[in-house]
């Protein structure tokens, strides 16, 4: 059944995305992002484990899944609604799970996506930012030479400089590494939870700075 709420489906005035139309989020838990709003769907959200330590960083759209999933609840909201045939749900700024999940050291996933996050986009050869399409990895020592893909093997690089370096060390191109490549650590993460979050006070209780 419909429940008509008082807002209907008219988003509350909220801080810089004007009255465009709602997000929606299906009742199996689908969530479905209205074209003209990607933005909010895509902005991120912290995740405390039920400890209220932060663990990780997700989308609103993965957070709204978790919390209609029952996983995880909003500690922090940020003033948008999402609605689905059933209600109404605050976007959340931070969700905290419901029960505990024993997070190892350096859980971290060796991926692309993530070696990206850990050189924040960042060309690790001329230190310039990039789009994620506009880079790739690069084995600092080659594969060719026994380099191996790993956390310390791995950075981000733009497409000229991997062509530059080409099938050398960074010495043999005269190419200078930024800085040593490390696996992600707590507290690596917790600085890249930071940096994402800086526009969002409600983090900041939950990371401590
Ligand atoms: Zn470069």
């Amino acid at each position: 059944m419909e429940m008509r709420l008082k807002h209907g489906l008219r988003p509350r005035p909220n801080i810089g995305l004007g009255g465009v139309a709602p997000d929606s989020v299906a009742a199996n838990g689908q969530v479905r992002a209205s074209a003209s709003r990607p933005s909010v769907m895509q902005a991120p959200v912290l995740v405390l484990n039920a400890t209220f330590e932060p663990i990780n960083v997700t989308a609103v759209r993965r957070a709204l899944v978790l919390m209609l999933k029952g996983v995880a609840q909003a500690e922090e909201t940020n003033h948008t609604e999402v609605h689905s045939t059933q209600k109404a749900i605050q976007v959340p700024s931070v969700i905290r799970l419901l029960s505990y999940r024993h997070i190892p050291q350096q859980s971290r996933a060796l991926s692309r996506k993530n070696i990206l996050l850990r050189d924040r986009n960042t060309c690790q050869f001329c230190a310039r930012a990039f789009p994620a399409s506009e880079l790739t990895l690069d084995h600092v020592m080659p594969r060719s030479r026994g380099g191996r893909s790993t956390w310390e093997n791995l950075v981000a690089c733009c497409y000229t400089c991997n062509n530059r370096k080409g099938d050398r060390t960074p010495e043999e191109a005269g190419i200078k590494l930024q800085r040593r490549p490390r696996p992600f650590t707590l507290h690596t993460s917790r600085q890249l939870m930071r940096l994402i979050g800086h526009r969002d006070e409600k983090w900041r209780k939950y990371l401590f700075y």
